[in-house]
């Protein structure tokens, strides 16, 4: 029920183009009205389509028709629970993704899941680990995406049980499937699969596996005949830490709607991130409260994001190119800004560029403060250096997520290679960042490991994370492609050598 009265008139501009719905409390969760505010001025100015407006409000209606409490969601649990997989005519069908790694992973995996389920019809759930809730709004109205734990005895027995123990391997994953021949394919080459004749009928359940270093067969994921398979099972529990949205738009059945859903294809996790994730109040008041006390008056604000993933990487070298970067690119002022008073009638200054740093250390903020807190009239800041990368804690997430937030309110964003942390900043803020090479992580010696004639930095070629891991085999062809070479709109990725990305 819609339990508000909005406080002020919720126009086209608080609703992103119509991309969200108005069928919210206004109150439940600020930051679904505020962040446009805070986003008015970024070069972005893309608009949602109608057809991918359209499928929005199709999914919402399918997440409350099939969500959880729900008579449908309960006939799904206890079909599952019995092993039962035919579906009957209507009958809904879930994918539950499965939660692991660092914030900006999941955020990823959960926005590349919610445009599967959306391609394919399923009632996306998160099996969002303790703090989903404590991060994220709910996106759909009236329902609830996070997936119910049932009781403790009966959850023992229950399928769902398994998600705990999955960690990349099951013999009821679809790659197991296709490579144990419990899943078949025609010899003739022609793309046709069936279920063997052992089963004959789908399974109640499967894993898909998509992740790091995942095998051949997990990866006919992106194959059409699979797809048409897939559609028969009622639940798929999805293992990911990857933006699999470009594999997406390579799968066949996909292609064309995708094309249709985002014309803009460089403004796709722009488009899903702002519509899915929304912070909750706490974490909403520590961005804005923050951004008010240390950015808001800057004319520029310039975001420098360290993300360090060898601990034995020597901090003086990521600094060096970190510095050479800024000053090669000229993000910052050589000399010193001096204050300029634009209201004289309120006496509010106006400062030039302000610094926003975010690491796990506070090293590097030290040593930009030296180097540019002298330079700078908006200052330099750091919301907070958290030491090292923290597990099932929610405080510690909540400030990932406001640091994310806060980058992608930057107008320029320096960014670290392969970091999942920088692509959600970058990719809700429309912006394309100068993104720091990483040293392969067998490098011995880091400073080794860089090739010395490569610049410190490049200009990634589009806002959207890159998909670190795609799949390079076309179905159809039966044999590995180039994928810089498929789509006008998929290039390879600046920091991640097999990565691509929607451009
Ligand atoms: P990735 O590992 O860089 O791809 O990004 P993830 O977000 O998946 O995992 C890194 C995790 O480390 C984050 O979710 C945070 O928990 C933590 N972390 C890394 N860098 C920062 C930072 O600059 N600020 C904060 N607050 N946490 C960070």
């Amino acid at each position: 029920p819609r339990d508000w009265e909005p406080p002020f008139n919720i126009t086209g501009d608080h609703l992103l183009d119509g991309l969200l719905t108005a069928d919210f409390s206004h109150k439940s969760c600020r930051s679904r009205y505020e962040f446009a505010g805070y986003y008015n001025n970024n070069s972005s100015s893309h608009k949602p389509s109608p057809y991918f407006i359209a499928k929005l409000r199709k999914q919402e209606s399918l997440q409350k028709r099939c969500g959880p409490g729900t008579a449908a969601y309960k006939n799904a649990v206890r079909r599952l629970d019995s092993g039962e997989s035919v579906l009957d005519d209507g009958e809904c069908r879930y994918l539950v993704y499965i939660s692991y790694r660092g914030l900006g992973n999941r955020m990823l995996a959960i926005a590349s899941s919610f445009l599967y389920a959306v391609l394919t019809d399923r009632v996306l759930l998160i099996d969002g680990g303790k703090d989903a809730g404590e991060l994220f709004c709910e996106p759909f109205p009236e329902t609830t995406w996070l997936l119910p734990r049932p009781g403790w005895l009966s959850f023992f027995f229950s399928p769902l049980s398994r998600l705990q123990g999955y960690l990349g391997g099951s013999k009821e994953s679809l790659g197991n499937l296709l490579q144990t021949g419990a899943v078949t394919m025609s010899a003739s080459g022609d793309g046709n699969v069936s279920w063997s004749p052992a089963s004959r009928s789908p399974p109640p359940y499967l894993y898909i596996h998509l992740s790091g270093g995942y095998g051949f067969h997990d990866k006919l994921f992106f194959c059409g005949a699979q797809q048409r398979l897939l559609r028969e099972v009622p639940w798929l529990f999805m293992w990911t830490d990857n933006y699999f949205v470009p594999g997406l738009f390579l799968t066949p059945p996909f292609t064309g709607e995708l094309e249709t859903m985002f014309p803009e294809k460089d403004a796709v996790f722009y488009h899903l991130g702002r519509y899915l994730f929304h912070p909750t109040n706490a974490v909403w008041h520590a961005v804005t409260s923050y951004y008010h006390s240390n950015l808001a008056g800057a004319r520029r604000r310039v975001g420098l994001q360290v993300r360090v993933f060898q601990k034995k990487q020597p901090p003086q070298v990521v600094l060096d190119q970190l510095l050479s970067c800024v000053r090669g690119e000229k993000l910052l002022p050589a000399f010193p800004e001096t204050k300029t008073t634009t209201a004289a009638a309120n006496g509010n200054t106006s400062s030039g560029d302000a610094v926003l740093v975010t690491s796990l250390s506070s090293w590097y903020y030290e040593r930009v403060r030296e180097e540019y807190g002298g330079r700078v009239a908006g200052g330099v800041h750091q919301p907070s250096h958290e030491g090292r990368q923290r597990w099932r804690d929610a405080a510690h997430d909540m400030r990932a997520l406001s640091e994310m937030y806060l980058l992608s309110m930057c107008d320029v964003l320096v960014t670290s290679g392969y970091s999942t942390f920088g692509y959600v900043a970058q990719g809700l803020a429309g912006l394309r960042p100068w993104v720091m090479a990483r040293a392969p992580m067998w490098a011995d010696d880091w400073r080794e490991g860089l090739d010395p004639r490569e610049p410190p930095c490049r200009r990634a070629a589009s806002a959207e994370p890159c998909f670190h891991s795609p799949s390079a085999y076309d179905c159809a062809a039966g044999r590995d492609v180039d994928l810089d070479k498929v789509m006008p709109y998929i290039r390879r990725c600046v920091d991640v050598k097999c990565g691509i990305k929607l451009v």
